[in-house]
């Protein structure tokens, strides 16, 4: 080999603040209060808030390796904590506040936190949690005594100088079944997932607009906006913890932010919102949706109903997470309406540096013609390459090449793009077939009386499992089951629809704001058991 001669200067996270506050310094980071009102600063005064609190860190013990936990919401307070940890070698553990606090003491314990930063509506949570009574007064609270601790602090005066594949921060996966899992990100994953969010078009948004992470800061550094927005120009509106559709509304309209992104159930209350409102806020251009299958009904509202573009996106906790970008080429965006529906139904195309492969039961690898479906495996350099401290979970996550088994079945198409068929845990099997969750779902939103739905295999005594379909009425709505079934009936084999169909007000949802499956066929085993 002739190696070159380039230098090898690390990827680290601080220098994209430090990028931001001297190319970008009047750009903002915009925080939503709880009691109303918004905090306003800049990324040339958050570069001083965070080089103090890097200091006080340093002052409270932190060293390079040491876990930070938060339980937080969106907020230049917890941008700040990214940044300081990462600028000391510390690694930001960023919890789930929506976990059961059992859960959470287990990854705190698992995770050996050091420190642990708060939201103050929070503080009741923190109490119940063993390991943070462990930490006494180092719970430091995102309050005013947060604000004294910074105004106390010598700011770092140099970051510390560290190796790109040190780590900077972890994020456990919400385990449905068994202990979460810890993926364990590098300043490298980090920055490279930043650009390639750049690269990869993941976002149409101009220099200078505001993105509004509605994917929450603990769920996979809010799917990297975090770094992606301050290394773009990019400014940040935070939410905070008003989550609803009307609050979501007013702040974006006020703030004129040019691209949302988030889970399918949090659109849902803004969609509501714009529905009452008869228009969408100022200046929003952009929907981003992942995490969940966006339907046809939601993309149709947004697009034809405000003019707002779709981009329906996949990923995981372990891949940094984002995988597949669903911004369209002009030659798909020129389609008609049908057409265009039918693209953006699936999770679009890979980004460059996310290698995708589908394999079927034996390991053999699936021709990429949209046709075949299999496990779908990923390799790349923002992907995990083992779980934290846990060499059980790896044992069965990656297959012998060292790609990482999603859990997810999919198909591949040409030109790269990803059509999910469903979580493997979540197909259903009926009469030896496999049906697809996600596509009986997205079906039987186009029936307009559906706001949400859930498609479940139940046990069958002839047929192994038969899917049940759980459906949550528009408000005002009752929707007829025969008229659902024949929306089935036009898409779907016969035998792939649903006889059951029952009506509830909500779904159970997860931490993350998916719909638990596991709750859900609890809920309908335990109806079954008790009768109508
Ligand atoms: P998490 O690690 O909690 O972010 O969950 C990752 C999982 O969410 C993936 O493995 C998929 O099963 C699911 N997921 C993410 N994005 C999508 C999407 N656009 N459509 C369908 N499922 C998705």
């Amino acid at each position: 080999m002739l190696p070159g001669q380039m230098m090898n200067r690390p990827l680290s996270i601080p220098a994209i603040i430090d990028f931001a506050a001297e190319t970008f310094p009047d750009t903002e980071i915009v925080t939503a209060l709880p009691g109303g009102g918004t905090h306003r600063q800049t990324y040339h005064q958050t570069h001083a808030r965070v080089a103090r609190l890097a200091g006080a860190l340093v002052a409270l013990g932190v060293r390079p390796g040491d876990r930070v936990a938060t339980l937080a919401w969106n907020t230049h307070r917890h941008f700040e904590i990214y940044y300081a940890t990462a600028g000391i070698g510390a690694v930001c553990h960023t919890i789930n506040p929506r976990l059961p606090p059992a859960q959470i003491d287990f990854i705190m314990r698992h995770a050996e936190d050091a420190v642990l930063f708060h939201d103050t509506d929070l503080a009741g949570l923190v109490g119940q949690l063993g390991h943070a009574r462990a930490l006494g007064d180092r719970v430091i609270a995102l309050d005013d005594g947060y604000e004294a601790l910074l105004d106390a602090a010598a700011p770092l005066r140099a970051w510390e100088a560290m190796d790109e594949n040190a780590a900077s921060g972890l994020c456990y996966t919400s385990g449905t079944t068994g202990d979460p899992k810890g993926a364990l990100y590098s300043h490298r994953s980090c920055v490279l997932m930043a650009l390639m969010i750049a690269a990869g078009r993941v976002s149409l948004c101009p220099p200078g607009g505001k993105f509004l992470p509605v994917v929450p800061m603990f769920h996979v550094n809010a799917w990297g906006l975090p770094y992606a927005a301050p290394i773009t120009g990019n400014g940040l509106v935070m939410p905070g913890n008003r989550l609803d559709g009307e609050s979501l509304f007013r702040l974006m309209d006020a703030e004129g932010v040019y691209s949302a992104w988030g889970v399918p159930t949090v659109w849902m209350g803004l969609l509501e919102a714009m529905d009452r409102h008869g228009r969408r806020p100022a200046g929003f251009e952009e929907v981003v949706i992942g995490g969940s299958a966006a339907s046809g009904q939601m993309i149709e509202r947004f697009e034809e109903g405000y003019g707002v573009r779709v981009h329906h996106c996949w990923g995981m906790t372990e891949m940094s997470p984002i995988g597949t970008s669903g911004v369209l080429e002009p030659q798909e965006a020129a389609l008609d309406r049908k057409a265009r529906t039918r693209l953006q139904l699936s999770q679009g195309r890979r980004l460059f540096g996310v290698e995708m492969k589908t394999v079927d039961e034996t390991g053999v690898a699936q021709p990429a013609d949209g046709q075949h479906d299999g496990e779908l495996a990923v390799r790349g350099p923002t992907i995990i390459s083992g779980y934290y401290r846990n060499p059980e979970a790896d044992h069965s996550a990656f297959d012998a090449e060292g790609w990482f088994r999603t859990g997810d079945r999919a198909r591949i198409g040409p030109r790269g793009r990803l059509r999910l068929v469903d979580r493997i845990k979540d197909l259903i099997k009926s009469g030896g077939e496999w049906i697809s969750s996600i596509e009986l779902e997205q079906v039987a939103m186009r029936h307009p009386g559906v706001a949400i739905c859930a498609a479940v295999g139940m046990p069958h005594e002839k047929w192994g499992e038969r899917p049940v379909l759980v459906v949550v009425p528009r408000p005002g709505e009752r929707p007829d089951p025969e008229a659902i079934r024949a929306v089935l009936a036009q898409s779907l084999a016969k035998w792939q629809v649903p006889e059951e169909i029952v009506f509830r007000a909500s779904l159970p949802m997860t931490a993350t704001g998916k719909v638990s499956k596991l709750d859900l066929r609890r809920l309908l085993r335990e109806a079954a058991a008790t009768g109508p």
